[in-house]
Parts: C-alpha cells; structure tokens; sequence
C-alpha cells in the first residue's frame, strides 16, 4: 500500500507506545512475558499508528493533482466506500459505509481519491459527526462545488461490545452544504441513490 510510505514517525518516539502497551498489559493481571503476549506491545503499536496515519497526511497534497475541469454538472455520487475508524471516547473501532455526493462547478476529482480522503479522515482519533463534516468541508474548500452531501453509517464497537446498544443499530450522520443543503430534490436524488445499499 502506496499509502504508508506517507507515514513519518520521528524515530525517537519508536517502541515508546509499546512501552505503555506493556504497562497496560500488567496492569490487567497478565504476563507480558508468555509467548502470546511477547511482541504485542510492538505489534499493537504498529497498528495503532497506521491507523492514526491520517494525522500525517494533508488533504490538500492528497487531492492535489487529481482534479480536472469538466462541463458536467449533474450530481457525482461515490456510494459504499468502506470506512474504519477510531472512537475516540474510547479508542475502540466503529466502522460501516460512507457515501458521498457532490454536484460539480467545473472541477471534479478522480473517484478513488475520495476514497482515499475519507480513509486519511477515518485515521485519526474521530467522532462519527466530525468525520463526516471533515469530508464535506474538505471537498468543498478543494472543488468548490455547487454543494456536497456525505453520509455515514456505521457501528461502534464501543456500544456493541458492552451492550450498550443493539446488536444491530448503526448510527447515520449526515452533513449537506450548497445545493444539498437549499434543495429538497438534490437532497432526496442523493438519499434515493445510496438508499439500499449493503451493510
Ligand atoms: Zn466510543
């Protein structure tokens, strides 16, 4: 994955996160020392920092380049791109389907960089609501289109695991500018194209 090679960590904070993994590990009454549990630390902060990667990245280079001028102004619609993020109330996963829809004014961007936008938003410590004005915020500051529409459903791990809530229940935030915003039409045209999609 081209994506990691964006992934700058100062070499001095290397294995300081794995450090307090081991702290953490002794302090739920286990051995960090037994097989199982010998390159956790490392392993854990491996994974942890790809997936606060996002912090590293800027949405402006990762767009950069991929925009084009066009004279095409109906409604872009990039449905089902998977996301996996971080809650940060308690570092557990949430994770679902997040859809996004602009309407162009001359600019339009390639398709798999929205993809990779809402990944560089989704890596970092979120909230289901910020993540999702992130994406419509950015697409509007780099496209300036005539409006922009992103939805996201998702689970939250730390509700389902701790039965908090439903098995079952997926929380949906939405964020409308522009047109999707004014429009009741724009607005019902996105909600009819991403309505049915899997889970
Ligand atoms: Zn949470």
């Amino acid at each position: 994955m081209t994506e990691t090679s964006e992934i700058l960590v100062p070499e001095t904070s290397h294995g300081k996160i794995a450090e307090l993994v081991r702290g953490i590990l002794v302090q739920l009454g286990e051995n960090p020392d037994r097989e199982g549990l010998r390159r956790t630390p490392e392993r854990f902060e491996k994974a942890l920092r790809f997936l606060t990667s996002g912090y590293r990245q800027d949405p402006e280079k990762l767009l950069n380049g991929a925009m084009f001028s066009v004279c095409y102004d109906e409604m872009v619609v990039v449905k089902d791109i998977e996301v996996y993020s971080l809650c940060e109330h308690h570092l557990l996963p949430f994770f679902g389907k997040c859809h996004v829809a602009y309407i162009p004014n001359k600019k339009v961007v390639g398709l798999s960089k929205v993809a990779r936008l809402v990944n560089m938003y989704a890596r970092r410590l979120q909230i289901q609501e910020r993540l999702t004005n992130q994406i419509a915020r950015t697409i509007e500051e780099q496209l300036n289109p005539h409006g922009v529409g992103v939805i996201i459903e998702a689970r939250h791990l730390c509700m389902v695991m701790r039965g908090v809530e439903k098995q079952n229940s997926l929380a949906v935030t939405s964020a409308m500018l522009g047109a999707f915003r004014e429009n009741k039409e724009t607005r019902d045209e996105f909600l009819s194209l991403v309505k049915g999609s899997k889970q």
